[in-house]
């Protein structure tokens, strides 16, 4: 789970990790308003949406005075900000971070992550940081610098006054690196991140190492016992429909092709997906019902397919162990009932109560198509939907 750049940066104060003073605003003229107290002589003015590389894509403005910020965040607020990690279609802004603006004489890229290779959390840092960190990694990857911490140790000293001589930071911005690392590497374990990443940190021309931008993703599986960061979720930055298949709990990932997919078991869901790609097709969707889904959830996930848009034809392939064929048949009997069926539906079911369930599915009136085996399946719904398309 995301959250915005002004809830990372409470997070960051909690654990000491410096970072210039801010405010939260909603209009052109709390900016104003918020220039008008914050302190110094520039300002930035940037946009909070769940996405980074705002920067080049005119997401971060700068302002001098309480005009220039009403200016800007007048023209930020209610943009559609497309940037190459929102996707082509963009993240709508309805928020912003207006925050004291530092001379800065160098920037370092600085991040944990979760190492799964290695069972541990890694350090990545770069004393190349900024917008371009993605060109730097990718044509000199030898600059990116990398430690493991180990989780019954925790991170030293000495690990960090090796990467501060690599950053070339020496003196008390080396001891800055090291309260930093440990402030962050606190964070990390206590809220169960899978990512904190500060892009750009800086060395202001007055010496000071500190975090301007901040991004942090945090595991699903552990959020249970997080409420604090349960509260602040903001749902209108997510897929809808991704929100949606989560109040029913189901396992859903919206994908760009045009196959709307509903499978049980993660395994089985992602060999469809190969299954279909083999056969010259694109999946719309990543859908998991789980193995005990009752009836509402197949009627709740055959609805999210079913208003999709991108989606031409849907493919449904059901292996029924926990989850009984007859259930899943009825569930979508209820949901053709309930939503109608405008594309083809191609259905395989095999398993528990597999007869039953084809025979509620074949009652008449209903355009459901059978399929044999997963291969067949997939190869019925790709012809049908390549059909649509010509
Ligand atoms: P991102 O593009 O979404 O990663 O947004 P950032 O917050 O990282 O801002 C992009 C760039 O704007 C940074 O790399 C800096 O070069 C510049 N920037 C952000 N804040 C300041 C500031 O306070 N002073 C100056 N001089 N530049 C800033
Ligand atoms: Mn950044």
């Amino acid at each position: 789970m995301k959250i915005h750049e002004h809830q990372a940066r409470d997070l960051l104060t909690l654990y000491n990790v410096k970072h210039p003073n801010f405010e939260l605003v909603f209009s052109p003229e709390e900016a104003a308003r918020a220039v008008h107290e914050l302190t110094g002589e520039l300002f930035v003015i940037k946009a909070q949406i769940h996405a980074g590389g705002r920067g080049k894509a005119g997401g971060v403005k700068f302002a001098r005075n309480p005009k220039e910020a009403y200016d800007a965040a007048k023209e930020l607020i209610g943009k559609t900000l497309v940037t190459p990690q929102t996707g082509p279609q963009g993240k709508l802004v309805r928020r912003l971070l207006v925050s004291e603006g530092c001379n800065i004489a160098k920037e370092y890229y600085f991040s944990m992550v979760m190492d799964s290779d290695n069972a541990q959390v890694s350090i990545i840092a770069c004393a190349e940081g900024g917008v371009e960190i993605e060109e730097v990694a990718a044509s000199e990857p030898d600059k990116i610098l990398r430690i493991g911490i180990d989780p019954g140790i925790g991170l030293r000293d000495f690990q960090i006054r090796d990467l501060a001589i690599l950053m070339g930071l020496q003196g008390e911005a080396a001891a800055e690196l090291i309260n930093i690392a440990k402030g962050l590497y606190k964070l990390f374990v206590e809220k169960d991140c899978s990512l904190v990443e500060i892009n750009p940190l800086v060395l202001t021309c007055e010496g000071q190492l500190m975090a301007i931008d901040v991004k942090m993703d945090f595991d699903p599986n552990a959020l249970f016992r997080h409420p604090e960061l349960i509260a602040l979720r903001d749902t209108d930055e997510e897929d809808p429909k991704e929100v949606e298949a989560s109040a029913y709990d189901l396992n859903y990932i919206s994908l760009t092709g045009n196959i709307g997919c509903m499978v049980n078991g993660a395994g089985l869901a992602m060999a469809t997906m190969d299954t279909i790609h083999h056969f010259g097709g694109v999946p719309a969707n990543f859908l998991d019902v789980g193995g005990g889904a009752n009836k509402e959830m197949i009627v709740a996930a055959f609805r999210i397919l079913n208003s999709d848009h991108n989606v031409k034809g849907i493919f449904i392939n059901i292996f029924g162990g926990i989850l009984r064929c007859d259930i899943l048949a009825q569930g979508i009997v209820d949901a053709v009932m309930e939503v109608g069926l405008r594309r083809p539906l191609v259905v395989r079911l095999e398993g528990t109560n597999a007869e039953l369930g084809k025979e509620i599915l074949s009652r008449p009136g209903f355009q459901i198509i059978p399929a044999e085996s997963m291969a067949d399946g997939a190869e019925k719904i790709v012809a049908l939907v390549a059909q649509m398309e010509v």
